[in-house]
């Protein structure tokens, strides 16, 4: 399996993750499954640490939320970036302290902005009008808070156009012109510091090039911020590196930081403050190291050869909500011969329920278990109950133990918080 690493390999034919087999973990905790090796995130923080020693990393929960995983992650030593009221709460449940939080979002509500200041995080300001509340909270609650405008750089990184985020045309972001007029009114609001400057082109991006386009642009954005007597406290580049769906390579952190820091230092250089390199990657600390387990309920000879699988979009959007590609193995044929071409699909009642297209695999036959690799990022968290199914459960793998980091949804799961008024309820 190429591309797949030591902690995911075929062992007499079964598909193991690190030293389990992944057919006694379905045979034990039942279809579909999510299962995350630990070794491999471990490897993957691991790497980013090395490549950049002196950066503040800031894992991105909207990756992935799960409790005992971002446990591991801030137990690293990494800081977080939140998106939403929910986010900050499950960071700080799960052990990031509010001090290497960075609370972003274009749509910040008072309440969630209360919530930030109180917690004493950093904020990513994305409008002149969340800057207005945000100073009438902080004086409110006699806070000074220290922020970064999301300023929009108007570069195009080649990715898919729902993940490219730092266009002209793009809903995030100070527009460039406006964002020395920006600074210059944070300056003057009372409970704010101004102390960053933040941007996020993209995700799933595999040229290395926008990113130090970008750089560029922030360190310009630096230069103007000294002219106003700001020191340049951070540097907040974003996040967005890719990772290796297709199995044909991608940028790895020591690849990042190679073209990366050295513009970062020789910039540096001129500038009086001495700024620190924020990072925030999401898919790139956690995207290869789950994979989404789901049996064949049919094999349907129609106008293609359709496997059909107990996951679907409910579980897994990526396929089809960004057209993404994920590879895929029988995890109890893994040394069959590949034999026919098939198209994956879900049990969700929409057309566009497919996670994979078109795949050469070894026969496959009701009753076998699909691998879903590189599931760990946008996978469980954007999942959903439609079509009535309960989300499915999330292991983590050590070596040779596993253990159950979510369980199952049940039946009762699905009716939530719904009430249903007194006069429904009589005959
Ligand atoms: C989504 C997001 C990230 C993480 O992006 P990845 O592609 O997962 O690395 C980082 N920063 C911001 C502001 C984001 O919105």
């Amino acid at each position: 399996m190429p591309g797949c690493g030591s902690m995911f390999r075929s062992v007499d034919g079964v598909l193991h993750v690190e030293g389990v087999s992944v057919l006694d973990l379905v045979k034990e905790l039942g279809s579909p499954l999510y299962v995350t090796s630990r070794g491999r995130l471990e490897e993957n923080m691991k790497a980013y640490m090395q490549a950049f020693p002196d950066a503040r990393l800031l894992y991105a929960v909207k990756a992935n939320n799960n409790l005992s995983i971002m446990k591991i992650i801030s137990r690293a030593g990494f800081g977080a970036d939140v998106f939403s009221d929910g986010e900050l709460y499950l960071a700080l449940l799960a052990g990031f302290k509010p001090e290497k939080i960075l609370f972003n979002g274009n749509s910040k509500s008072e309440e969630e902005i209360r919530m930030g200041v109180r917690a004493g995080t950093y904020f990513s300001v994305d409008s002149i009008d969340e800057l207005h509340v945000l100073s009438e909270v902080a004086v409110e609650e006699g806070e000074e808070v220290k922020i970064a405008f999301r300023i929009n750089p108007d570069i195009s990184p080649e990715t898919h156009p729902k993940i490219s985020t730092g266009l002209r045309t793009s809903k995030f972001g100070i527009p460039w012109e406006e964002v020395a007029n920006a600074y210059r009114l944070a300056v003057e609001m009372p409970g704010i510091v101004p102390a960053g400057i933040h941007c996020h082109i993209g995700s799933q991006i595999l040229d290395i090039s926008p990113f130090v386009e970008a750089l560029n642009r922030l360190f310009d954005v630096a230069e103007v911020l000294e002219d106003m007597g700001i020191d340049v406290e951070f540097l907040d580049l974003g996040g967005g590196l890719g990772i290796d769906y297709e199995g044909k390579g991608s940028p790895t952190p020591a690849d990042f930081a190679a073209k990366i820091l050295p513009v970062f230092e020789e910039r540096k250089e001129r500038l009086n403050s001495n700024p620190e390199l924020w990072l925030e990657p999401g898919r790139s600390i956690i995207g290869n190291t789950t994979i989404l387990l789901t049996k064949v309920n049919a094999v349907k000879k129609a106008y293609k050869n359709f496997v059909a699988v107990d996951a679907g979009f409910n579980l897994l959007m990526r396929p089809a909500m960004y057209n993404a590609y994920h590879r895929v193995a029988i995890a109890n044929k893994m040394d069959r011969e590949e034999e026919e071409v098939y198209t994956i699909v879900g049990p969700i009642c929409e057309s566009g329920d497919v996670l994979a297209e078109d795949r050469k695999l070894p026969r496959v036959e009701r009753g076998d278990i699909i691998a879903i690799f590189d599931a760990g990022a946008y996978g469980f968290s954007m999942s959903s109950q439609y079509n009535g199914r309960r989300r499915c459960a999330e292991v983590l793998v050590e070596g040779n133990k596993y253990y159950v980091i979510r369980e199952r949804e049940s039946y009762t799961d699905l009716v939530g918080k719904q009430v249903i008024p007194e006069h429904l309820l009589k005959e």
